[in-house]
């Protein structure tokens, strides 16, 4: 199918990041969040860095969802919150549906579908216009044209897809969060300060970001959700939460977007 206009749900960093880079590939893009504070402050992020193509964006809090070519939700890692959007919506009969998410089943939200065979993982790394690579993730139910058509959508944006099984976390986020949350650990434990702990992953290990600092990037909700994923589907205690995310969750310190976890911003 040859795509012209992609709908965006959540305009969180992720979401605008996605809009971002359909926007720069030519793409027409609606941006919708339940939240219109989120919705302005999406509007002033996009224009200012991609004013030639602000004419292809429509910004709204009520979507046409028959009117698109592709769905790409992008709202908060809750599950029941991302079940509940997908009941509700009502696409056209060729529209794709794809979640950003970055652990739930590809399975389990396509059932809440009306078109299990047309939905599938779509998992963008953030900062989205800076990260190259892009997991695409098969549902049992998701038809092969969907997939090809996943594939050459991500090949648009000038990013490369990596075909991932339907399993916890994928690939990047059974790596990147069990490896956040051991740094959580030893910053509980008190061995090492989070400045230390970070410099040394950026100075031994060449990462760009040290692990706690990526943990605010990413926000806390998110680590803690996928960590609470992972530890539940595999069972296995080696992916249990370090308590200090439940902590800082429910004090409201979700990291960079809050302006505070483990750093102040
Ligand atoms: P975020 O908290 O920045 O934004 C989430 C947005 O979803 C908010 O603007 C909120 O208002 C909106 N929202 C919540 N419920 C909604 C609903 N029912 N309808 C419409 N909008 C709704 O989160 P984020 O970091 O952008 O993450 C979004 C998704 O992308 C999650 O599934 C997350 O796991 C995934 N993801 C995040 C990262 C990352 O580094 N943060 C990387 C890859 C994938």
């Amino acid at each position: 199918m040859m795509m012209k206009h992609v709908t965006v749900v959540g305009a969180g960093q992720m979401g605008v990041g996605i809009a971002h880079v359909c926007l720069e590939s030519g793409f027409q893009l609606t941006l919708t969040d339940q939240n219109e504070a989120q919705l302005s402050k999406a509007r002033e992020k996009i224009a200012s860095k991609i004013l030639n193509v602000i004419s292809n964006l429509t910004i709204t809090s009520s979507p046409d969802f028959t009117k698109t070519d592709l769905i790409i939700e992008a709202i908060a890692e809750n599950l029941e919150i991302k079940k509940a959007f997908w009941g509700q919506v009502n696409p056209a009969p060729h529209t794709i549906l794809a979640s950003n998410t970055s652990s739930y089943s590809i399975t389990d939200m396509a059932m809440m579908t009306c078109a299990p065979e047309r939905f599938i993982g779509i998992h963008f790394m953030n900062p989205v216009p800076k990260m190259t690579i892009v997991e695409v993730i098969k549902g049992i139910n998701t038809r092969e044209d969907v997939y090809q058509d996943a594939i050459a959508f991500v090949k648009a944006l000038s990013k490369t897809p990596v075909t991932v099984k339907d399993s916890p976390g994928f690939v990047v986020n059974r790596i990147l969060i069990p490896m956040i949350n051991e740094a959580a650990f030893i910053l509980e434990g008190g061995i090492a300060t989070a400045e230390d702990i970070d410099a040394s992953m950026k100075g031994a290990a060449g990462h760009p970001m040290g692990p706690l600092g990526l943990g605010d990037f990413i926000g806390l909700d998110t680590c803690l959700a996928i960590l609470n994923d992972l530890h539940a589907r595999f069972k296995n205690d080696k992916y249990k939460p370090c308590p200090l995310f439940k902590s800082y969750v429910e004090a409201g310190h979700l990291g960079r977007k809050s302006g505070k976890g483990f750093y102040n911003y």
